[in-house]
């Protein structure tokens, strides 16, 4: 799929394997997420605008590549966003950081919106929108929906997992939008989980299974 990059590293690999492991437990878990998160969003700012400065070392005077904006705000997309966001601030630490808060009807499959809070700052300096599960696309599709009507303009989407399904929704939807997952699963089952996926991402984070 256009826009669609998967990083192709095998530590990377690893570590789904663990999170998608049900005997990983709920602390494992949370851990493991959040080096995804780390490492995905790596991968999703690997293209973000670059400038040239003067830089003095310890030996001598050299030229360097640095970031020409302001590092992009992070947005994560409740619950199991968090779980990424605690890697991805890792790796942004000067990322403002806003919430979204979708909750899936379990019979419609439908997403509605519980709290809204983004920094003012979007539009200038872009977004990366976090969200481990990419299943059937309706969360992600209206959090890119909320991020481009505060302006923003660079956005990325990263999540751990997509379904086929998902991924398309996206694509019709925001199809300027760069996905960044760490793989691509088979289908969605009837309930709407991602197969083979990891379960529900939010209740294993947070250990309310
Ligand atoms: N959300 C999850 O947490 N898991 C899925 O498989 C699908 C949506």
């Amino acid at each position: 799929m256009t826009g669609l990059r998967i990083p192709d590293n095998a530590l990377l690999r690893h570590k789904l394997a663990r999170l998608r492991d049900r005997r990983t437990d709920s602390a494992g878990f949370r851990r493991l997420l959040a080096e995804i998160g780390a490492m995905l969003t790596m991968e999703a700012m690997a293209d973000l605008p670059e400038r040239e400065e003067a830089v003095e070392t310890p030996v001598t005077a050299t030229r360097a590549q640095m970031l020409a904006a302001p590092e992009p705000c992070l947005v994560a997309v409740l619950r199991a966003g968090l779980g990424l966001l605690e890697g991805a601030r890792g790796i942004l630490p000067e990322a403002p950081v806003g919430h979204l808060g979708l909750v899936r009807d379990e019979h419609t499959l439908v997403a509605s919106e519980y709290v809204v809070r983004l920094p003012r700052d979007l539009a200038t300096r872009g977004a990366l929108v976090l969200d481990p599960m990419l299943a059937t696309g309706g969360s992600a599709v209206q959090a890119l929906a909320r991020v481009k009507q505060a302006g923003a303009t660079f956005i990325r989407f990263a999540c751990v997992v997509a379904a086929p399904e998902g991924l398309r929704a996206l694509r019709d939807a925001h199809p300027d939008v760069p996905v960044i997952a760490a793989a691509v699963d088979e289908k969605l089952n009837e309930r709407g989980y991602i197969v083979p996926g990891l379960g529900d991402a939010g209740d294993r984070c947070f250990g309310t299974e």
